[in-house]
């Protein structure tokens, strides 16, 4: 089955218009790929692996803004400190100090967004509610001038059920929408993939991570 990426990437776009960020999710795909992508005019991918990000970073044009949207080990933050736009899925205060850190030595701000748990199921990383008002709260960031918190990330059930994805892309939605009056830099709300993406616009998402529906399906 071929895959029509810049057919695909026209048509996401064109439904999405000016209401989200479309983030092109690259992950385990070929750098052809993207190079197609990026031909078309794309400039916004998403990695969930450093090693990979980085690679891909070395090799594609520079001026390619680079998302990880995956689990971050505080170990490996250093890799992609020099280039990396946007860390999504910031999960506990400790990973938010190693990249403030990596930043810092790299003399950069790294934008980061925090992981929100919302799934029912129970696989999925992220803060509760009650964390993330903690996190934000707490005076140590006041510390971190090299890391900027932009907003908040989830991630839904992986399901069909679209009651299920409405509560729990609602309760991310109205979190986000409380925060967004207390925290002077938060514009980002980052849910919805290839299967959800349309129940996450509904619910103010103004970001989306699109993998699938832009570059097939993924052998892993
Ligand atoms: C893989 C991945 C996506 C994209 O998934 P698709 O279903 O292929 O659109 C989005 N967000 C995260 C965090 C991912 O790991």
């Amino acid at each position: 089955m071929s895959v029509d990426i810049a057919q695909n990437l026209g048509e996401i776009k064109s439904e999405i218009g000016a209401k989200a960020t479309l983030v092109a999710v690259s992950k385990t795909k070929p750098e052809s790929d993207i190079t197609q992508a990026y031909n078309a005019g794309h400039r916004i991918f998403g990695e969930n692996k450093i090693q990979e990000m980085t690679d891909k970073h070395e090799n594609l044009p520079k001026d390619i803004e680079w998302h990880m949207i995956g689990h971050v080990q505080s170990n490996k933050v250093k890799y992609m400190a020099p280039f990396v736009k946007l860390v999504h899925a910031v999960h506990k205060m400790k990973l938010l100090k190693e990249i403030n850190k990596r930043a810092k030595e790299n003399e950069r701000v790294i934008d980061c967004l925090l992981q929100v748990k919302i799934a029912e199921e129970d696989t999925k990383y992220g803060m509760n509610a009650d964390e993330i008002e903690a996190l934000l709260k707490d005076e140590r960031l006041e510390n971190f001038k090299n890391v900027r918190i932009k907003g908040l990330m989830g991630m839904a059930t992986f399901t069909d059920d679209k009651e299920q994805l409405k509560r729990e892309f609602s309760s991310l939605q109205k979190l986000y929408h409380k925060l967004e009056k207390q925290e002077p830099g938060f514009d980002t709300l980052s849910m919805g993939m290839s299967g959800d993406y349309k129940v996450a616009l509904e619910h103010d998402s103004n970001m989306i991570r699109v993998g699938s529906s832009i570059f097939g399906e993924r052998n892993y």
